[in-house]
């Protein structure tokens, strides 16, 4: 099962932002499991380095940061710029170093999935539930200016969530793990934060 953030660009418009405030790490104690992140394209070093740090003190998982990567033209659509993400989850599955227990591949360009009558409805991040491969990307999130890099961070936290085998939340309109529904709007309402049923999930043996 896989798991997306979409976004139509028409909602945007009336949007306000607020961003996230207070954060709780869902782990008290590290763990050990590993997540490898792959840069992808131009992606930003200081990018990769802030979800590296995010997932770290979020998760309390290991990180290992891989040498960049240009995007596979296998998962181009043809004669257009945009990839395929599920087929960028099994690319990425292929490239999970030894010893790491899942990847996760960040981009700039644009991504998309299929949703409902839509083969091609552009998304920030798609992840499996469980599983050990995600992709996030800033491309449409870049019209959000200096809000880019937290919503990335709660997007990356959401695609991660869901290979920890975490599913939607109907619990809290804050949690993190909120289904996005095809719009952005969840984003300006979630704070970096998993509410009290999602971390029971996510701590059970
Ligand atoms: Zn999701
Ligand atoms: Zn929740």
């Amino acid at each position: 099962m896989k798991c997306a953030y979409g976004l139509p660009v028409i909602l945007l418009l009336h949007s306000c932002v607020s961003g996230p405030s207070n954060s709780e790490s869902p782990r008290e104690k590290k763990d050990s499991t590993v997540t490898a992140i792959l840069p992808l394209g131009s992606i930003e070093s200081g990018q990769i380095r802030l979800l590296s740090a995010e997932l770290s003190a979020f998760y309390g998982m290991k990180i290992r940061i891989l040498p960049p990567s240009k995007m596979p033209e296998s998962c181009r659509l043809k004669n257009t710029q945009r990839f395929s993400a599920p087929l960028m989850l099994k690319w990425l599955i292929d490239r999970k170093p030894a010893g790491c227990n899942r990847i996760l591949g960040v981009s700039t360009r644009d991504i998309f999935t299929q949703k409902g009558p839509h083969p091609h409805w552009g998304i920030f991040g798609l992840g499996y539930k469980p599983g050990e491969a995600c992709i996030v990307s800033d491309h449409r999130l870049k019209q959000f200016g200096n809000k880019r890099d937290t919503f990335l961070t709660l997007v990356t936290l959401h695609e991660v969530g869901h290979n920890l085998g975490l599913p939607h939340c109907k619990k809290h309109p804050s949690c993190l793990m909120n289904d996005a529904k095809g719009t952005a709007r969840t984003l300006f309402s979630e704070k970096k934060w998993l509410c009290s049923n999602c971390r029971l999930l996510l701590t059970k043996p």
